[in-house]
């Protein structure tokens, strides 16, 4: 049989390491980035690998396993994390909730991001526009990119995040456009460059804190302990989310001191966190959005959908890459089969379908989180107090 030449499109978490996983299998696999490298934007983001983990030990090879401790947040942080991560209310300062905590690993999305380019061949500054295939559900499917350029693949995999060009080609402009959620997620990223406020902060866990409350959710973690895991260098992260519809994004000064005004009534040690975040640091202010999946028609199993893509999950139970890295292994399995003579229609059409279901599933459930999240009065009904980050089940 010959393998069919896969090219993704979108170089994130997702795109990485489907690439990981067919080039393991010795399936010719190329990506496509707009950007013009891997490092070119300033912002990152944790993200915390749990129920998904063990299927990352079954995509990468061992030379990429072996370097995963590079993308942790903490890498001088070897133990188990503490059994449980206290999530506080902001009315108490006390635990409203925990979450078992011992089977995850906070890891950054650009270090990681870097460990899983390992070995992969990745075309940057090419911006797909378009899509050219026969209508027969046979032959090649050109990519025609912003700057002119045409590449041909077997097999396209849209992992172009949540505003998928791909997923515009598949579905239209209207059924592929991103929804406005009624919240607002607040980013910044920052060091102290002072032992002793760096201490304070990172008081209630090694890693990661949470608290809850009538002023919103936020989330407070290390992305970076330096090189040498001296308190002055270690490098935070600082999410918010409350209830408001943005006109635009907001970036820089503008939006460092909206975040700084809406924490001043949290608890220790977030009111201060916010509080001595150094003027300058990187900080974005943007309007939560999420895109129910609806079944695409994958032309002959020629174009699918991965990841943010497929199912624009939001981050109230950090379930977003756990699902994507669920359904990537099915990816890789899919056209493993299609390499060994299974046909190409029906093995990515049952991709899709689990795709498409599980990820409605995930993204409406993430909706659903996020109004008892922020209902500081429903909160302890919610699946984050009751249920952790645990997997949902599809019956
Ligand atoms: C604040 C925050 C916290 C989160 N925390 C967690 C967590 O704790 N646990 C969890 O599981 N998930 C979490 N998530 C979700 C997780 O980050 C995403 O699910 C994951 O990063 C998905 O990556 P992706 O590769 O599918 O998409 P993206 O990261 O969006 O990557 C898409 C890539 O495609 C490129 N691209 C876009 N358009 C084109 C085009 N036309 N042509 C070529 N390239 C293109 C982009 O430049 C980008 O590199 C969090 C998300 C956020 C925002």
């Amino acid at each position: 049989m010959t393998a069919p030449r896969v090219a993704i499109v979108g170089s994130g978490l997702t795109g990485l390491l489907a690439a990981q996983g067919l080039q393991k299998n010795g399936i010719r696999v190329v990506v496509y980035e707009k950007d013009p490298s891997l490092d070119f934007r300033q912002r990152d983001w944790t993200i915390m690998l749990h129920w998904g983990m063990s299927t990352l030990g079954k995509i990468l090879p061992q030379e990429v396993r072996d370097i995963f401790p590079q993308a942790f947040c903490d890498p001088f942080y070897k133990e188990e994390y503490p059994p449980s991560l206290p999530c506080l209310g902001n009315m108490t300062g006390k635990p409203a909730f925990h979450i078992p905590s011992t089977w995850m690993r906070l890891i950054s999305r650009q270090r990681f991001r870097r460990v899983l380019s390992h070995g992969l061949r990745i075309e940057c500054k090419k911006k797909l526009q378009a899509l050219k295939h026969s209508s027969d559900g046979d032959g090649p499917v050109t990519m025609v990119f912003e700057d002119g350029s045409r590449h041909e693949a077997d097999i396209i995999v849209g992992a172009d995040g949540p505003r998928s060009a791909v997923r515009t080609h598949l579905l239209g402009e209207e059924k592929s456009a991103v929804v406005n959620s009624p919240w607002v997620i607040a980013m910044t990223i920052f060091s102290y460059g002072d032992a002793e406020k760096a201490r304070f902060v990172r008081q209630l866990h090694p890693v990661w804190h949470m608290v809850y409350g009538p002023e919103g959710i936020g989330a407070l973690a290390v992305t970076d302990a330096g090189k040498s895991n001296d308190p002055k260098e270690w490098q935070f992260y600082f999410v918010r989310i409350w209830e408001q519809d943005l006109e635009h994004s907001i970036n820089g000064e503008e939006a460092l001191k909206i975040f700084k005004e809406k924490s001043t009534r949290l608890c220790e040690p977030f009111r201060s966190a916010a509080e001595w975040i150094p003027e300058g640091s990187l900080c974005n202010v943007d309007q939560l959005k999420y895109w129910v999946p609806e079944p695409w028609d994958n032309r002959g199993g020629r174009v699918t959908l991965a990841g943010d893509a497929a199912h624009s999950i939001m981050p109230f139970r950090g379930q977003g890459f756990n699902r994507s890295m669920e359904d990537t292994l099915q990816l890789v399995e899919a056209i493993v089969k299609i390499r060994d003579g299974a046909d190409r229609a029906e093995a990515m059409a049952s991709y899709d379908r689990d795709v498409c279901a599980r990820g409605r599933d995930a993204v409406l459930a993430s909706l659903e989180e996020g109004k008892t999240n922020m209902n500081y009065e429903r909160l302890g009904t919610s699946k984050t107090a009751t249920r952790g980050f645990a997997k949902e089940v599809r019956l």
